[in-house]
This record gives C-alpha cells, structure tokens and sequence, in this order.
C-alpha cells in the first residue's frame, strides 16, 4: 500500500511536467486500480422532475472518480480514456450494477426512483451489452422500468444499424431509453423517426440562452413539438435560473433537470431529501 502511494505520487509529478503520452497511460494505471474494488468510483444522483407538478421523475447516475493524489477527477477527463480500451466495459458494469443496487435500496424502503445511467459509445455498440444488462437486472431485482439507459446522438449516430439492434433489445427488457445531448449530433430527421427511444434530452447548449435568445427558444420548442409528434418524453437539461424554467414551462417540455432545481448529490443526500418529500428548490 504505502510502496502504492510513493508510485502514485512519481506518477504525479510525472504527470505534472509536460509529458502527455505520460500522462495518459498513467491515468490509465489509476483507473484500473479504481475499478479494482478500490472503492474510489462512485456515483452522484441529479434529479429529473415533472415540470407540471413539480415531483421527482426520476434520477441520473453520474459517475465521481475521486483519486487519492489529485482529489476529483471529472468524467469528461477519465471516460475518454477508459472508452479508448476494453476496461470501460468494466466500468459500464461496475456503474450498472452501483446505480441498479441503489434503486434497489430505494425500491426496499418504499420509494420508486427510476434511474439512469449513462452509456458510452463502446458499450452501446456492444452486442453481449443487453444480455449482461438483462443479469444485472435479475440478479438486483429491479424492474426493467426502473432504469433508463441514456445514450448520445453521436454514439447511436457511429453505427446506427448496430444502436438501433441493441436499443431494441434493451427495450425488450422493459428498460427505458433515452438520447443524451439532442441538438449537438447529426441524426436526421429520417433516422430519429426510427429509433427505438422513449425520451429526448435537449442538450444544455441549446437551453441555456433560450430566455434572451429567440432563436435558441425557437430551437427548443421546435424540438420539443417534433419529440411529442414521435410520442417522446422531451427533458431539457442544464436549467441554472427560473426564468428559464419558466420558458420550459411554456414551450410544453415534459422534464427539467439542472443546477437551479437540483445539483448531483450522493445516494444519502438524495435519501434526506425524499424522506422530507419535498424535492423542489425552497
Ligand atoms: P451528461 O450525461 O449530459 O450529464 C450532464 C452533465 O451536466 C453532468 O456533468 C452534470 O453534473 C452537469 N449539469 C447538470 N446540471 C447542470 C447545470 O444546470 N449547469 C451545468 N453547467 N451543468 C450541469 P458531469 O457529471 O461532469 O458529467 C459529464 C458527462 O460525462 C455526462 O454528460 C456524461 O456524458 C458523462 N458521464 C458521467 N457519468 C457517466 C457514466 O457513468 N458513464 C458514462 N458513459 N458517461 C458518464
Ligand atoms: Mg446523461
Ligand atoms: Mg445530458
Ligand atoms: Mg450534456
């Protein structure tokens, strides 16, 4: 352990003069000692809630690397790297089965929260993906349509043919799905129509401007129109003030997610807030 640390530490320095190639394979080294049961992977829950009534729709999962040298490391960093090598199937198990004993634990003390996890590209286009989701499943005890699985528009968009089988089959499970960051990909019209999909989540970019900018509003309720014309569930996410909760609400989108309303919070946080029943901002 302490011969560990003194590695680590080299490594940080290493990391800390230029050298990128380095860096990488180091960061590389981390994550496998963070997936082996180090306990240093955990996940985050952000509440989705109705925009009508106010309640909690659901939550998404959000994975939370803390490295015992360099503090918080943040997905954007780590998972481009762990998609580049096998160990992120590793990682999509390890967040699947996080995220689907918590729901558990949830469904046990008598609260129905569905949650979703978010799936890279490599996973997506993995054909043995739904039948090691569909073991998951049986070996947690929660119901397919507690979970929801969240995928990009750039992923499905890499191999369409090979997304819209496994979207298929993971919605034979009775599992939810969902496309991550709409807006920011290059489906066409053609193939939205086609995929096999229960929500669209509107990505911040085009949510953030939406109450000073008319074309960004325009955008949105355009999406949000085109999303129920398909039978979709239309979430905006990203929402960081109530005036544009408030244009949300008016445009007609379905769920909202974002700072203003709830932050990421840990299970236990999440918890607190549900024994209070409230889960709207005070
Ligand atoms: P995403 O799935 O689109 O998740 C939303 C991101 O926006 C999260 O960042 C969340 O903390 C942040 N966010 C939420 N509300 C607001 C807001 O009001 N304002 C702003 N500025 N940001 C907000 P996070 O946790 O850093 O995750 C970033 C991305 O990393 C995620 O984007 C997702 O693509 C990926 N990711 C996170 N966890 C996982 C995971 O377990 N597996 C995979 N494959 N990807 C993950
Ligand atoms: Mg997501
Ligand atoms: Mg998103
Ligand atoms: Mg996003």
């Amino acid at each position: 352990q302490a011969k560990r640390r003194r590695l680590g530490f080299r490594r940080y320095v290493a990391d800390h003069t230029g050298d990128d190639g380095n860096a990488r394979l180091t960061l590389l080294g981390d994550l496998r000692r963070a997936l082996d049961g180090s306990g240093e992977m955990t996940l985050d829950y952000q509440p989705k809630f109705h925009m009508g009534t106010g309640e909690l729709a659901g939550v998404e999962a959000l994975a939370r690397w803390q490295h015992p040298i360099r503090g918080k490391v943040a997905p954007s960093e780590f998972i481009p790297v762990l998609e580049a090598t096998t160990l992120i199937h590793r990682f999509t198990h390890q967040v699947l089965t996080q995220a689907l004993t918590q729901a558990r634990a949830w469904l046990e003390s008598g609260h129905r929260v569905p949650v979703a996890v978010n799936i890279s590209t490599r996973s997506l286009l993995d054909t043995g993906f739904p039948g090691r989701l569909a073991e998951l499943l049986s070996q947690t005890g929660v119901p397919g349509d507690q979970l929801c699985i969240e995928v990009t528009e750039h992923s499905i968009m890499t191999d369409p043919d090979i997304a819209i089988e496994t979207l298929n089959r993971i919605r034979e499970l009775g599992v939810h799905t969902s496309v991550d960051d709409y807006g920011t990909g290059y489906s066409s019209m053609a193939y939205l129509r086609q995929l096999p999909l229960n929500e669209i989540k509107i990505d911040r970019s085009f949510v953030k401007d939406i109450s000073t900018d008319h074309s960004s509003r325009a955008l949105v309720a355009s999406t949000t129109e085109l999303g129920h014309i398909l039978g979709l569930t239309v979430v905006a996410e990203g929402i960081e003030d109530a005036a544009t909760l408030a244009v949300l609400s008016e445009i007609g989108c379905d769920l909202a997610q974002g700072y203003h309303l709830a932050r990421p919070m840990t299970a236990e946080a999440l918890t607190r807030r549900l024994q209070i029943h409230t889960l709207l901002p005070a």
